[in-house]
């Protein structure tokens, strides 16, 4: 039996840190890297009779990535006590939303580029939207670190607003639960929510997966994974976890409802606990927290929403008139569609311009180590550089060396660099001659081209642009040719 025998159902549970100024419900500055227990008061160390004061920020937030994500918010929602015991929360239960969250419903829409690279040729479903249960609001806990024979605690990370993105179980590979971690990334990051790094722990993951029989209708057995800390992990463990499932369904062996932690180093999950060890949370509405209404943060909210990635991909092609490819390498980064966005407005040619910072620019910024934020060359004189190529003052090599020597010294100027290197424009009457020198000498092509044939041209501009030494600009070569020949 092969794997198309099977069908696989994936749910993922999202956490995001998310990036308020303060903690969730005491004024605690969120910050990291701070040295351990600095950032706590009586509150958010869980101290009897500390109150906690919800911070409207992060409520606003919530309801934001609900309205970019296509959620519903309830009317009232309301806070309740997740009831647990454990050292990372010693008042012995998590303030969250139960049966009242702030959003319902919605979906995240799967990007093309946000699907592992080598996933990209065959995506099953482009354009597929998974659906999503609910987000809600909590607060975090505070992190151990477990040496050889004690464990240390900081809270610092406690009582940071945490928000919690449920799917159903509507991910129907591990490829598409890459591009919905990505894509759900991108939207976070556009909406300013949250950096949402899972290296960094901002964004966390566990992962449902089940497998079934083609043509049994009900979900297989529910299997969580834990300890998912980067996109390649979760790939890898769905794919090592749902071969192991239909191993066993294969041979025979039950699945029972369980936990499992992925080890990245042996490439293997391994069970934690079964579902009759699972915490029973006894969830009841926390008595010292009043419910929010929600509609005038709603309405507020929606006046400012910003521009999602689909939109600014749809935008960038009617407006500059790019290619699809081309909007959705530069809408994948948010500061990448601003700086794109900044260079090409009121530039001659503005798929010139995205071309030249794909191909060019992100190739130096790779080269550099660089991110677009730290990228030394404004985008104003990237538009300078290609007009000048676009007018014909500069050939596209010469345009490289401007681009090179203008990294290295982002104050210059390109036309002034391009004069220091004697970059002048060619003399057309020069250049002329060189034409007519080539089609005197060339006389298949030049009556290849008079019968109609554009191609030929290819080869003459070549043979200009070497008597030229590269100072011609060929696209100008090029069209001087066509007309001669062809009047
Ligand atoms: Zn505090």
């Amino acid at each position: 039996m092969s794997q198309t025998e099977y069908i696989t159902s994936i749910g993922l549970e999202v956490h995001v840190q998310l990036k308020t100024r303060t903690k969730m419900f005491c004024g605690c500055e969120v910050r990291f890297g701070e040295p351990p227990n600095t950032l706590t008061c009586p509150t958010c160390l869980g101290l009897p009779g500390a109150l906690p004061v919800l911070n409207r920020g992060a409520i606003e937030m919530t309801i934001r990535a609900g309205l970019l994500l296509g959620c519903e918010t309830p009317p009232v929602v309301k806070w309740d006590r997740k009831n647990y015991f454990y050292p990372d929360m010693p008042k012995n239960y998590q303030i969250s939303q139960y049966d009242l969250p702030l959003c319902l419903g919605g979906g995240v829409p799967l990007y093309d580029l946000a699907y592992p690279k080598d996933a990209q040729k065959s995506i099953a479903r482009p354009g597929k939207v998974v659906q999503l249960t609910r987000i809600h609001l909590e607060e975090d806990v505070a992190k151990s670190t477990h040496h050889s024979s004690f464990t240390t605690i900081d809270f610092n990370r406690a009582g940071t607003p945490l928000m919690e993105i449920v799917s159903e179980p509507d991910i129907d590979s591990p490829e598409e639960a890459a591009a919905y971690l990505n894509s759900l990334r991108q939207i976070l990051v556009y909406g300013d929510l949250s950096d949402a790094d899972m290296e960094k722990g901002q964004m966390r993951c566990d992962v449902n997966v089940s497998v079934r029989p083609v043509g049994q209708t009900e979900l297989g057995t529910k299997i969580e994974l834990k300890n998912l800390n980067s996109v390649s992990a979760v790939r890898r463990a769905l794919h090592y976890e749902i071969g192991r499932q239909i191993e066993c369904l294969r041979t025979g062996i039950p699945l029972i409802q369980s936990t499992r932690r992925w080890d990245d180093d042996l490439g293997e999950t391994s069970e934690m606990r079964t579902k009759e060890q699972a915490h029973d949370y006894r969830y009841f509405p926390d008595p010292d927290l009043l419910p929010v209404r929600t509609p005038d943060l709603v309405a507020r909210e929606r006046e400012g929403l910003p521009e999602l990635p689909h939109a600014k991909v749809a935008r960038f092609e009617s407006d500059y008139g790019i290619t699809h490819y081309d909007a959705s390498v530069l809408a994948s980064d948010r500061a990448l569609a601003d700086y794109y966005e900044a260079a090409a407005r009121g530039a001659t040619a503005p798929k010139k311009v995205a071309n030249w910072i794909i191909n060019t620019l992100l190739a130096y910024l790779n080269e550099h180590s660089l991110g677009i934020a730290d990228c030394p060359v404004v985008p104003e004189k990237i538009r300078a550089l290609v007009d000048l190529v676009e007018s014909g003052a500069l050939s596209g090599t010469q345009a490289r060396e401007v681009f090179a020597d203008l990294f290295a010294d982002p104050a210059g100027d390109p036309a002034a660099i391009a004069k220091a290197k004697g970059f002048e424009p060619a003399d057309t009457g020069e250049i002329d001659a060189f034409i007519d020198q080539v089609i005197a000498a060339h006389a298949g092509p030049a009556q290849e081209i008079r019968d109609g044939n554009d191609k030929a041209a290819n080869f003459l501009t070549g043979q200009v642009m070497k008597l030229s030494k590269g100072k011609a600009n060929p696209k100008l070569v090029t069209e001087a040719i066509l007309a001669k020949l062809r009047g």
